[in-house]
């Protein structure tokens, strides 16, 4: 078992994070100052506050015990001590310099490099996102949910009778916000679940709403997350077009049939090209697709034909991410991370990043999430300034976002990078029943009838 002392700082939180990189479960007893790993090795060390380190307190206290446990292990992680979800945030506190993410927080250098780049390009992003309003529409329903998910979505084949009203009242809740909006958002995004589950009637009336009370117009980045290609349609590819909507997002997470099969998500690879070609036939110039590295049921070289054949098809933005274990998925906290026979996701990561160098896409938004494999991180490509701002704004502190529908999250940004949040209910019904007064409750946590951009 070991045991981890502090003296002189109270970092429980970071150096647990670092913990769980080697060894998973920890647990803290904060009367006398220990983290405990029984699946640690039989020693203690002790974790201490140096005055002498330019760092601060609780990153140099992650960075010590991190570098211990690396040396004492004989293993590293890409990341290093770096823990958070945000590397690219840490990228900008250290002046996108990638020497210092190696040196001072043991980043690898492949890693060092991508965080500044995507620092870099996503703070020119943010900046632009915080001039004006964001408006997300969320439609938390999914034909069916996949093996990893474990979001709020419900499973629209069991409840297919409910979407009719769920897109009355997420007009509803828009037509309250209606008097309040004079001049566009710089985005819109529909998200989800799959906002194209609605059927061409109710997904019409939505999308439209959208458009229509959030004023778009020609500028404004407007983005539907069609997601599963077996709900797209001509029909709603049509009514988006006709809505403003000038960005689509086409999910395959894996062109391998067996594994979309064992996942549970009903659709084919044919299905994503499908759904591609009749996008660009409508006239989408930017469609951006999802990847998966290190899904189960495959393994990393069927991680890289994926991502061959996404590009053989050449989307104007490409994201990839790492699998990571969701609280309530149906998969385990094994199924996710012990990879063993799936090959070296890291590797497959790697060359997938090369791959789209090659072709121009450039990364402009990264973020983390709890135990991926390796610690691994999701990345948002994208080639000839095809970025989409919205992605960064629903990240930034600096940019504040309006959200309609059941659990959708509001986020005010104050100048100084404070920001507060105003959550519309998540119960689907409970929502239909109140989305009126969650359009009220937003239109007073922006001061709308006083202040129409939010900030
Ligand atoms: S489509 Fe996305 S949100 Fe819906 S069940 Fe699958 S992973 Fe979850």
């Amino acid at each position: 078992m070991l045991k981890v002392v502090l003296e002189g700082h109270d970092n429980y939180y970071g150096l647990q994070d670092v913990l769980r990189l080697f060894y998973g479960q920890t647990r803290e007893d904060r009367g006398s100052k220990l983290i405990i790993c029984d699946s640690g090795p039989d020693t203690t060390i002790v974790s201490k506050a140096d005055p002498s380190s330019d760092l601060p307190v609780n990153r140099q206290v992650k960075r010590d015990l991190y570098e211990q446990i690396s040396e004492m292990e004989g293993r590293t992680f890409p990341w290093g001590s770096l823990t958070g979800i945000r590397p690219t945030i840490v990228a900008r506190e250290e002046d996108y310099d990638y020497q210092k993410l190696i040196s001072r927080y043991l980043v690898r250098e492949d890693k060092a490099k991508l965080a500044c780049d995507t620092a870099r390009l996503e703070y020119q992003i943010a900046k632009k996102a915080s001039s004006g309003l964001n408006v997300y529409a969320g439609v938390p329903f999914c034909p069916g949910r996949c093996e990893y998910c474990s979001f709020i979505a419900e499973d629209a084949t069991k409840h297919l009778n409910r979407l009719p009203d769920y897109a009355s009242a997420l007009i509803e809740e828009m037509n309250e916000l209606r008097p309040f909006i004079n001049e566009a958002p710089g985005t819109i995004y529909m998200g989800g679940g799959t906002p194209t589950v609605f059927d061409e009637y109710d997904f019409e009336r939505v999308v439209t709403a959208l458009g229509e009370v959030f004023k778009a117009g020609e500028d404004t980045e407007f983005t539907v997350e069609a997601g599963r290609p077996d709900t797209i349609t001509q029909g709603k590819l049509k009514a988006m077009r006709n809505a403003g909507v000038n960005r689509i997002c086409i999910n395959p997470q894996t062109m391998r049939d067996e594994t979309l099969q064992r996942l549970r998500r009903s659709h084919t690879a044919k299905d994503v090209i499908r759904a591609y070609e009749q996008a660009r036939e409508a006239g989408f110039s930017v469609i951006n697709m999802d990847l998966i590295a290190g899904l189960k049921y495959e393994t990393a070289d069927d991680f890289i034909s994926s991502v061959k054949r996404v590009m053989a098809l050449e989307p104007e933005n490409i994201t990839i991410h790492t699998l990571y274990k969701k609280r309530r998925a149906g998969m385990s906290r094994e199924d996710v991370l012990n990879s063993d026979g799936r090959g070296d996701i890291d590797r497959a990561v790697r060359e997938a990043y090369e791959m789209l160098k090659e072709k121009g896409y450039v990364p402009y938004y990264m973020y983390r999430q709890k135990d991926t494999e390796l610690s691994l991180e999701n990345t948002g490509f994208c080639k000839d300034g095809t970025y989409n701002i919205y992605n960064v704004a629903m990240m930034s502190s600096e940019c504040s976002v309006l959200s309609v529908g059941a659990g959708a999250m509001s986020k005010r940004a104050f100048t100084g990078g404070r920001f507060e949040r105003c959550a519309n209910v998540k119960d689907v019904s409970l929502y239909m029943n109140s989305s009126k007064q969650m359009a009220q409750k937003k239109i007073s946590f922006f001061d709308l009838d006083r202040n129409l951009r939010g900030r």
